[in-house]
Order: C-alpha cells, then structure tokens, then sequence
C-alpha cells in the first residue's frame, strides 16, 4: 500500500471521508486523494515522493505558487514576533492600506478568516445597511457555507431557494432568491417581484464554482444599474477572482464598482485570512461604530497579514501579463489537443483561471455547465494523475495558473492532457452524467 493511501486510511477514521473540505475526497473523481508532503513553486510532491505539477495551487491561494521565498520570509519573521495578538497591529494597516490601493471601491475593510466569513458578513452588513432581508444569488455560485447561501435554484427558473445541504432551514434561505447566472432579466424580475425587500445583488464577477464561467458582455453594468435602481448593494464575491483576473480583481477588469467586495485566497498570502470592504458609509454601520455585529479571535492575524503582504506586493503589471500569457497558452493547448482528439470541449479562461468542459455547448451558466461528460473528466482527470499532472478534482471546478507555472509544465500538461484523452477514448464511450 501506498503511503498516501495509508494516510488516507488513518485519515478516514478520524476525520468524515478523511478531509476537512469535501471536495478534497476525489469523490467527484473516483479512487484516493494523493496525501501532500510538501508544495514547492508550481510542484507537489505527495506521501510517496511523487513530483505533480499543480494546477489547483490551494483553489486559487498561491498566485506566486507554493513557498515563495519573500512569502516565506515574511510569515516566518512575523512569527517570531508572535502567532497572535488579539490587539491591532500595524501588519493590518499595512494591507488593508495595500487593498484599498489595488481596489478603489474598497474604502474601509475588515479582515476575518475565510472567505465564508467574509461572503456571510458583507451580507450581514447589507441586510442592517437596507433593513431588507432577501438576497439574490446566482445558480452555480458558490459563497462559501454559511446557512443563507446555500441555495439554488430549482431547474434554471428564477426562484425561491431550497436548502443545499441537510441541516439548514428553509426559513434560513427563504430570504435567498436565485437567478440563472448572466441572466439579467431574470434579475430585474426578482427585484421587481420583491420590490423594497431585496438588500443585495450577491455575485461571483467571475463564477468559477460551477467551473470558469466568464460574465457576459453587458451583464455586470446591468446588475450595477439594476442594483441602484432599486435601492439595492452590489456585492461581488471576489474571494477566488481578486487579485487573480488583474491586481484590482473583477472591479478593474470589468470596470464596475461595486458597493461591497468580499475577498479571500490570494489577500491572505496561503495563510487564512480574508476581508469584506466596501463604501466608507456602510463599513461605518460594522460593530462598534455601528449596529451591525461581527467578530474573530484570530481576525487580523499577523503572519497571515505579513504573508498576505508579502503577495500583494509582488503582484506587478509584468507578473499578470506573464499569468495571461501561461495562461493563454494552457487553454490553447488543451482545446486543440481535445479538437485533435476529436472530443467537444469548451475552455473557459479568465485570466489565470479556466475550466475544460466536455460539452459541444458554450457554457455560460450551470445548466450549460452542467452538461459537461464528467465521466471523461473522471477518465482524463486520473490519466493527468498518473502523469504527474494535479488538475482540480472535480468537472465543475477552476484550474489555476501561479507565477510560477511556465511553458515547460503547460507543454508537459497538454502532451499528458493528450495522451490522457487518448487511453480515455480507448475504454469506450463513457456514460453520460
Ligand atoms: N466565495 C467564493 C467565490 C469561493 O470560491 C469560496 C471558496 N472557494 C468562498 C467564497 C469560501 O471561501 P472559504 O473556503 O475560504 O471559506
């Protein structure tokens, strides 16, 4: 036996399917997740000593990918000085005063520790701001687990949402009204619906929870527009697309202002941390100054704030032209290597972020996404595994590009991807679904 399998058979025993995040488990994939001993640049290398190249790079954390040596350095100086306070320190200032700098629409800020904390507080904040209490939310967006947002809709139509996960209420998420994603009108029809009850327009800007799935042309200015028109926030969810579709996240290279941004991932360096921010007017409604309560005992936290710092700061036009170019040429090589195979896929790419879809149709939303073969997915997905290649383990999920991703792992990638789709299509057609 392996001793990632070994691993994973402790794990089992002690913790439910053996992770701390599902989607860790493979079980979208079939067989046993490779146990981590250690990341380096865009590399991991498993329990067994096994070198892969990584296009998960913790969902989207580690833009510089793993251990980079001025995050490394940051975090373990800052330690020295302290694992926590549970006081202000100037660590916070420093990158809050570095967040406000790349994203203009975020004048105050709090940090908290995950981007769950982060989606559930700025709507919080929306909910006391308005004094209304519905949200709208978007079929396929993920905002992290709280209670409220784990909705979605029933069959594509705009409607009330359901619970997604057992032990939550339908009283907790009937206030969750759910929209096709690019689907504007649909919006404008709930707001209509629900008019002087809806607190907040709630949007991935990039969805890249049901995969990579760009907004349409028009789609953000028209829930900016729609928001304002009815009294209405916006939020955008940038928790994976900050600082990773461009330095100043989905705001700057969609050009929308949003009234509240939630952020994770990349702010904390690979370390948890994660903020919400927004217009100074309504950050000053936040507990003390205001009525809206929302705290943490490790909110802040230094050596996150020092590795979140450390990132920040290295993240300069030339490394996202690098990220757009690696990129670019990942999502070309993967299309042509599946057009060669003759099996229909779309690639989705923004920025440093894509999704392969084994579908002949554009995928603009989770029904579209939904269509994807995800037992070819499952097939290819093991075919780049034993290639040393580590895609996200999941059909409906984003792959991502770090600074430290180059040609040399693209070209290996696609030369796997290819022959992975090769033995994929010798094992006969696969079972739709
Ligand atoms: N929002 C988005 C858009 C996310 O992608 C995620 C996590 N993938 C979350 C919120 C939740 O963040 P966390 O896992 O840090 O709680």
């Amino acid at each position: 036996m392996s001793r990632s399998d070994a691993l994973y058979a402790r794990a089992c025993e002690v913790m439910p399917a053996g992770v701390n995040s599902p989607v860790r488990a493979f079980r979208a994939v079939g067989g046993s997740p490779r146990f981590v001993a250690e990341g380096a640049g865009c590399w991991l290398v498993d329990a067994d000593g096994h070198r892969l190249v990584d296009w998960v790079c913790s969902w989207g954390a580690l833009i510089l990918g793993h251990a980079h040596p001025a995050v490394v350095e940051a975090a373990t100086e800052a330690l020295r000085r302290g694992s926590s306070y549970g006081a202000p320190h100037e660590g916070e200032v420093l990158l809050a005063e570095a967040v406000r700098e790349a994203m203009p629409a975020v004048e105050m800020l709090r940090f908290v520790s995950s981007g769950t904390e982060a989606v559930m507080s700025a709507v919080r904040l929306a909910r006391g701001a308005t004094s209304r209490p519905c949200i709208v939310k978007f079929d396929g967006c993920y905002h992290g687990h709280a209670d409220a947002l784990l909705a979605k809709a029933g069959s594509g139509v705009a409607t009330f949402g359901l619970p997604d996960s057992a032990g939550v209420p339908p009283e907790t998420t009937a206030h969750t009204l759910v929209a096709p994603y690019n689907d504007a009108e649909a919006v404008a029809m709930l707001l209509e619906r629900n008019a002087g009850r809806v607190a907040a327009i709630l949007v991935e800007p990039v969805a890249g929870n049901m995969g990579v799935v760009p907004p349409a042309d028009g789609f953000l200015p028209a829930l900016r527009r729609l928001a304002t028109e009815h009294g209405a926030l916006l939020i955008f969810d940038e928790v994976m697309s900050g600082f990773r579709v461009a330095r100043g996240g989905a705001c700057e290279r969609f050009g929308v202002r949003p009234d509240l941004v939630a952020l994770g991932k990349v702010v904390g360096g690979g370390m948890p941390a994660a903020a919400y921010g927004g217009r100074r007017n309504l950050m000053e409604q936040v507990a003390p100054l205001g009525p809206v309560y929302q705290a943490g005992t490790l909110s802040g936290n230094p050596v996150a704030m020092a590795a979140g710092l450390a990132t920040l700061r290295l993240l300069d036009a030339p490394l996202y032209e690098g990220l757009e170019r690696v990129s670019g040429r990942l999502a070309d090589g993967l299309s042509a290597a599946a057009a060669e195979a003759g099996v229909p896929a779309q690639v989705n790419r923004v920025g440093s972020m894509l999704s392969v879809f084994f579908t002949d149709r554009a995928v603009t939303d989770m029904a579209s996404a939904s269509s994807t073969d995800r037992t070819l997915f499952a097939r290819v997905f093991h075919g780049l595994l034993e290639r040393g290649v580590y895609a996200p383990p999941s059909a409906l999920e984003a792959w991502f590009v770090s600074a430290a991703h180059s040609d040399a792992e693209v070209d290996a990638t696609v030369a796997a991807f290819r022959e992975a789709l090769r033995d994929a299509a010798a094992r006969g057609p696969s079972v739709h679904g």
